[in-house]
């Protein structure tokens, strides 16, 4: 069964150099000096949860099977837009292929993740879900309308409080019988 793939430490701080010097070089969307201070290498639960997931939900993540996934911690708490950033994921330029074998980089709020045990599963399906590989083996991002993935939602019900919320206005949207 293919496994999601990780280096060792010291290979992952070379990655950083050189992935931070491709920055400045050519990318915009990529890795900022200060972000790299501010994250740690995932534990390995977060590996074997998302070998985990991957097996659970072919459908959606099969296309994952094997491929390379950086999976970090976030030390410090982020917001954007008044609201908690639990995790974000990236998906590396194909040029990066010349410096390291990650597809993706999927960062975690540590916090986070080590206080809500219960909720690791559906925090980390969503940021799985958002990444995407197409038919020419571009990885891409996929964007979510709303405020949460319908596959996340039909498989762990509403796991945040702020998608809650949302649902919640939907309702209200509903109840003024709007078309
Ligand atoms: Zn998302």
């Amino acid at each position: 069964m293919g496994q999601v793939i990780d280096l060792q430490a010291s290979e992952v701080k070379e990655v950083f150099d050189q992935v931070d010097n491709l920055v400045h070089a050519d990318f915009s969307q990529q890795l900022e000096q200060e972000e790299v201070g501010n994250l740690a290498q995932a534990t390995k639960d977060v590996y074997a949860l998302a070998n985990m997931l991957i097996e659970k939900h072919p459908v959606h993540l099969g296309h994952l099977i094997g491929v390379p996934i950086k999976f970090l911690f976030s030390l410090k708490p982020k917001v954007k837009s008044g609201r908690q950033v639990l995790g974000t994921a990236k998906a590396f330029p194909a040029a990066a292929a010349l410096l390291h074998p990650y597809k993706f980089q999927i960062t975690l709020d540590q916090r986070y993740w080590l206080d809500n045990p219960h909720k690791r599963e559906p925090l980390l399906f969503h940021e799985m879900l958002h990444c995407f590989i197409d038919e020419k083996d571009k990885c891409g991002i996929l964007a979510h309308d709303l405020e949460e993935f319908s596959a996340v939602v039909r498989h762990y019900g509403l796991w945040r409080e702020d998608v809650r919320d949302f649902s919640r206005q939907i309702e209200l949207f509903e109840d003024k019988g709007s078309d």
